[in-house]
């Protein structure tokens, strides 16, 4: 077991407390030597019968393929994964093909994919004895870390942009007892900053940059493809932000394909905000590096980078796959965001950006209408109540601009009177 640099090739043991490069900065890749693999698919599926807490997890019930953790006693899980797949059929309708479904990870303890990410990752802060452990983040990682550093007993520390997080997530932080510095400058100021100062403090990083992390998240596709039976989609779609998730996703389905457990790679599509999408600006003038964007602008805060640490990893990933990166509008997120809540689904507007992903390549006859279409929801819908209410109520603005709420479902004052409510009520059933 050992590290790979993905910048000079170099090669560290595992066992290094290194979350980068100590040569070139580059990013580190958690390499294995699997062996045979032949019996892990039965394996896999026997422990679902367990009541144990590391086979309850969704994640390290396929711990053969996160062999960097052999004491199963340094886990504390919260049950994350086990998420559904879910048919969609209207949101198909929407985007023009025959079938969509989705993998919702938003079905996790705290709401969101990082939580797969997490539970590895604190194992392995365990596993080096860490006591303190920080991310810098605007979101979904802080409530996922607080939450699983709490369940695993270690001090949890979060740096917050100063008015940069959604409600739905620092409350999540502040009630898991994560000490919450909201600092003055931006995310990426931030985490230069805390990364530099981190070794001499004793804290340990659990922001994505953490090959732990995506070893996490790579379970999602294990799982995804152990409900799938083993067959292979032609696509699966997700949200790309600091593009750790694709990362992982790529990873985790080239050593699946390796192994033998599944027979090709799907093709990854990763779907970013207009206003935050320099992997798509790379990709479509064919550049050798990805040029940060200054300011991202996008509502979908949880894909709202300007510079994504994983690129390198997630280039290659859509290289490996024959992959695409596509973007979506802030309209386009909106309503397909409406469009899966119609579905009895719902996701944060980051994850809505699949749909709308999918709709354009659809158009586009980059995705025929019978292929076979997996999209992974990546959040809970109530991670971001204020932006729902504004789509319904048709106040939703975005760059100064006030977005159509084509599908708006707004509340209907009433009088206690019978005749208007029996009105309100025909209107009702007319619809259907
Ligand atoms: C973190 C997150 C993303 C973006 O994932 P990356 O790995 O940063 O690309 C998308 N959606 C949700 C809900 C998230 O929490
Ligand atoms: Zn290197």
């Amino acid at each position: 077991m050992h590290f790979t640099c993905l910048g000079c090739n170099a090669t560290f043991p595992l066992t290094e407390n290194i979350h980068t490069c100590p040569r070139c900065g580059g990013l580190l890749d958690a390499c294995y030597d699997f062996g045979e693999a032949s019996s892990w698919k039965s394996v896999w599926l026997e422990r679902r019968k367990s009541q144990a807490a590391a086979d309850r997890s969704g994640v390290f019930r396929f711990r053969e393929i996160l062999p960097f953790l052999s004491d199963l006693s340094l886990i504390a899980s919260l049950g994350e994964g086990n998420t559904p797949v879910l048919d969609a059929p209207a949101a198909a309708r929407y985007a023009g093909i025959d079938r969509v479904r989705f993998k919702h990870q938003g079905f996790n303890p705290t709401g969101s994919f990082k939580d797969n990410g997490m539970v590895s990752a604190v194992a392995r802060a365990r596993q080096l004895g860490m006591r303190l452990v920080a991310c810098v983040s605007t979101g979904n990682t802080s409530a996922s870390m607080a939450a699983y550093a709490a369940a695993a007993g270690l001090r949890p520390v979060v740096f917050v942009p100063r008015g940069e997080i959604a409600m739905g997530k620092l409350a999540q932080a502040l009630e898991y007892g994560a000490t919450t510095l909201q600092v003055e400058g931006n995310f990426d100021v931030i985490l230069k900053l805390v990364f530099s100062l981190a070794p001499s403090l004793g804290m340990y990083l659990l922001n994505s940059v953490n090959p732990f992390r995506l070893e996490g998240q790579k379970t999602i596709m294990v799982e995804l493809m152990e409900q799938l039976a083993w067959r292979v989609p032609d696509w699966i779609v997700l949200p790309g932000g600091n593009l750790g998730n694709v990362s992982a996703f790529g990873k985790g389905l080239r050593e699946m394909r390796d192994l033998g457990l599944i027979a090709r790679l799907p093709r990854l599509a990763v779907i970013q905000a207009e206003g935050a999408a320099p992997l798509y600006h790379m990709l479509r003038d064919a550049a050798t590096a990805l040029t940060p964007v200054d300011h991202p602008q996008t509502l979908a805060t949880a894909i709202k980078i300007g510079a994504p640490v994983s690129w390198p990893k997630a280039v290659r990933e859509l290289r490996a796959s024959n992959g695409v990166c596509e973007v979506a509008t802030e309209q386009e997120i909106a309503d397909a965001k409406a469009t899966i809540g119609r579905c009895g689904i719902g996701c944060e507007p980051a994850s809505a950006a699949t749909l709308a992903g999918i709709r354009k390549l659809a158009a586009a006859g980059t995705i025929r209408a019978d292929d076979d279409v997996v999209a992974v929801l990546t959040g809970h819908v109530l991670k971001d109540p204020e932006y729902i209410l504004k789509y319904h109520s048709g106040s939703l603005e975005a760059n100064g601009v006030r977005l159509t709420s084509k599908y708006a479902n707004q509340p209907k004052p009433l009088p206690a009177d019978p005749e208007a409510l029996r009105k309100a009520l025909e209107a009702t059933a007319a619809t259907g």
